[in-house]
């Protein structure tokens, strides 16, 4: 339920601002591939996209910057209008 109104006041937030980043914990597809040392949230990356596109029905563009796969504390996508 959290999780749901955070998003929510995320989406909110976006509206104004055409950018913003979303920090997952734990994220269970980084978390066994600690070892790559790379970003490993392909799918994570991939459901933020298409959600923010079925919203706002336009393309959006979603890079993660931070991944624990690469020893960072959580995982943090940026998202960007295209
Ligand atoms: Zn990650």
């Amino acid at each position: 339920m959290l999780v749901v109104l955070i998003f929510i006041l995320c989406i909110i937030a976006f509206l104004f601002i055409k950018c913003g980043k979303i920090a997952v914990h734990d994220s269970f597809e980084c978390e066994g591939a600690k070892v790559t040392g790379q970003p490993y949230g392909a799918l994570v990356r991939g459901m933020i996209a298409g959600i923010f596109a079925e919203v706002f029905g336009k393309p959006f563009q979603v890079e993660e910057t931070e991944c624990i796969a690469k020893d960072d504390k959580r995982c943090v996508f940026e998202i960007r209008q295209k």
